[in-house]
């Protein structure tokens, strides 16, 4: 594999960042995932939207400018021939010369960029066909969520105790609601109603979230932002999450409980079908 570090093109064993960067000792950085299929990028705008605001969030200015993100990421597709998978890229607040809590002047130390690419079969999932078992969780997180950092040790952890528990996932549950999965946004479907968790800082603002209540509202089916607690969520008639990865993916079983008939629901499934339809059509 060919990866994008801090201006160059190189391949993945040559590639270096120092011991000393901040992403590294403090998880001082953030981070996009961006989907491809067909081998073009699907919401490259959203994604480099939302980088920008949790850079500036966190004080810290990109070191590239928007066209030229959209031309790293063309250009990581091309050398790698990724026709579907993720790139994955990162900015962390760079290495200064000693470990200190204070950021590190920024003209002093300019921040690190990398970029690299995942194939993957996205499109044609086998999860979305079965969907997936999540269980709940306590949300430990900090608590500005709906900033991108690769902060990422707890949702991790809720990854390790779905699996333990022989789950695919956790959500997360604060002051009784549920805020999230431990890598997207979580829905239910009552009544035909779909309800997610209004915007704030307790979430991250989904790119796919945004698009897919987008979707919802035009297919004149009717959506609910508000918080739900997981005794509202065992008792719906089916469930689903997003991602920029997964899409729309259909919950099956919260804690055990099976929703509906156990198996993916009508509104998850159609949800699935027009994003994965009108994203191929949308992707650049
Ligand atoms: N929530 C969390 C905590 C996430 O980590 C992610 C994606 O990584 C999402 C939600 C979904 O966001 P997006 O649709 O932009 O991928």
């Amino acid at each position: 594999r060919t990866v994008y570090v801090n201006g160059e093109y190189v391949p993945e064993d040559g590639a270096k960042v120092s011991v000393f960067d901040r992403g590294f000792l403090f998880a001082d950085g953030v981070y996009e995932v961006t989907s491809v299929l067909d081998g073009k990028l699907l919401e490259f705008e959203g994604h480099a939207t939302r980088l920008e605001r949790s850079l500036s969030e966190l004080d810290m200015a990109s070191p590239v400018t928007k066209d030229e993100l959209l031309e790293i990421h063309r250009e990581l597709v091309r050398r790698n021939d990724l026709t579907e998978g993720m790139i994955y890229l990162q900015i962390t607040r760079g290495a200064a010369a000693d470990r200190d809590f204070a950021f590190p002047d920024p003209e002093e130390t300019p921040p690190t960029i990398v970029l690299f690419t995942q194939s993957k079969n996205l499109a044609d999932s086998p999860a979305a066909k079965v969907g997936m078992k999540v269980i709940s969780i306590d949300d430990i997180r900090w608590g500005r969520r709906d900033i991108k950092t690769v902060q990422l040790l707890y949702p991790s952890m809720g990854k390790m105790m779905a699996k333990a528990a022989g789950a695919d996932d956790a959500w997360m549950i604060e002051d009784g609601h549920v805020t999230e999965g431990t890598s997207n946004n979580a829905y239910i479907v009552k009544g035909g109603k779909i309800i997610t968790r209004h915007l704030g800082s307790e979430i991250l603002h989904g790119i796919t979230r945004a698009t897919v209540l987008r979707f919802a509202r035009e297919a004149q089916m009717e959506v609910e932002e508000r918080h739900f607690t997981i005794e509202e969520a065992k008792e719906a008639d089916e469930a689903f999450i997003t991602s920029a990865s997964t899409f729309v993916m259909p919950v099956i079983a919260i804690d055990g409980v099976s929703l509906g008939d156990g198996t993916p629901g009508p509104v998850a499934q159609r949800l699935r079908e027009i994003y994965l339809e009108e994203s191929r059509k949308a992707a650049i």
